[in-house]
């Protein structure tokens, strides 16, 4: 039996120029198998933007974003056991999926085979209604999908690796870059800054791509080995046939010919940023060479789990503004013009 609702505050959208302004809803009664938690912090992701703008064209207003989720369990539902009251938890971009087909048994619920749910603009299975993200004091959440946050790590520090964090970091387990491998990341924003400290902590060279020559020393400072101005032709030509991956993180549509150009024989470039039309690319660059033009999304419940882990044992954090709730507008128009380094994080004590 659910309990009853839970009265609850966040920021939303209301329409795709409306901006950011509080909105009062409810929260779910538990089910059986449902968490209440307390958010503490949430990251702010380049999604948020293009869903409350609605770049996607598949928002439902009103909207509240936020799938970087870290917070203290404060309720349970009679049956739940992975979780207690009190415990240090996370939540990504999902908040359920079947769990019976092919890709949820594989750990990849990311992947569902019937769809999985949205933390956010999503349609609960259960009752139809559309979920409401981490923009918010608090969120009802399946026990599956809700994460632990080691001891060691800051609260604010694990929120923005439930997405930037995971989405760079399963690409590159998947291409299995390791010691040897020659890792470039185009875009240092919240994705790229974590894809290079993961793809350094699994011992490749990395490189940074990007439009922003005053990002040097920063790409350096993360772990990269050099920083590629994508406008300077000649030093992009030097490296024609030089990496393993590309991790493309760029979140607008663009030619893709420049960074294939990059990629070595069996070479992938995997696009996490782009979710758009595919532009127009000559087959004969991917003949040659074998190269892959492939995607990745997100990662699974136990790999976003495994890789908040692996940050704590390596000492991996990301870098975060903590921001109060009430300058999200800002947050926005900032991380549009790639003024922020390297995530937004908003503590939600403010709201
Ligand atoms: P972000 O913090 O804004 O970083 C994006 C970076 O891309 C910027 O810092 C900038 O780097 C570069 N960039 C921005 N605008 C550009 C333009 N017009 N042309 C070329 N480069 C540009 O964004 P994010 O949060 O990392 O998200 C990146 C993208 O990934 C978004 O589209 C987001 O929706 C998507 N995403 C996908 C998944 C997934 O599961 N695949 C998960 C999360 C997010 P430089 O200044 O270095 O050029
Ligand atoms: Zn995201």
């Amino acid at each position: 039996m659910p309990t009853n609702e839970y009265p609850a505050k966040g920021y939303a959208a209301t329409s795709p120029d409306s901006g950011m302004a509080p909105l009062a809803f409810t929260r779910r009664g538990l089910r059986d198998d449902d968490v209440l938690i307390d958010i503490s912090h949430c990251g702010i992701c380049h999604s948020d933007l293009h869903a409350a703008r609605n770049d996607w064209g598949r928002t439902t207003y009103p909207i509240v974003p936020g799938h970087e989720i870290t917070g203290v369990v404060a309720a349970l539902g009679e049956k739940v056991t992975r979780h207690a009251i009190g415990d240090r938890v996370a939540i990504g971009c999902m908040v359920d999926s079947c769990l019976e087909c092919d890709s949820c048994k594989a750990g990849l619920e990311q992947y569902c085979q019937r769809g999985m749910t949205g933390t956010y603009n999503g349609k609960d299975r259960r009752d139809g209604s559309t979920t409401f993200g981490g923009y918010s004091d608090k969120i009802v959440c399946r026990e599956e999908f809700v994460i632990k946050v080691p001891d060691a790590m800051a609260m604010a520090d694990a929120a923005p690796l439930l997405c930037a964090g995971i989405t760079s970091y399963s690409p590159l387990r998947h291409w299995k870059v390791g010691p040897g491998s020659r890792v470039a990341v185009a875009g240092l924003g919240g994705l790229g800054h974590m894809g290079v400290k993961f793809a350094a902590a699994m011992g490749a060279e990395v490189t940074v791509l990007s439009r922003s020559e005053d990002k040097r020393a920063d790409a350096l400072a993360l772990g990269a080995k050099d920083l590629l101005l994508t406008t300077d032709k000649a030093a992009m030509k030097a490296r024609t046939g030089y990496f393993d991956i590309v991790l493309d993180t760029i979140p607008v549509r663009h030619d893709l010919a420049p960074y294939v150009h990059l990629l070595k024989i069996d070479g992938a470039l995997v696009i996490v940023g782009m979710i758009d039309m595919m532009p127009e690319i000559h087959t004969g660059l991917l003949l040659m060479g074998r190269r892959i033009i492939t995607g990745s999304g997100i990662g699974g419940v136990t790999e976003t789990q495994e890789m908040l882990d692996f940050c704590a044992e390596k000492g991996i954090r990301p870098e975060i503004e903590t921001i109060r709730m009430d300058e999200v507008n800002t947050a926005y128009d900032r991380m549009e013009a790639s003024d922020v380094k390297y995530r937004f994080v908003i503590d939600m004590a403010t709201l």
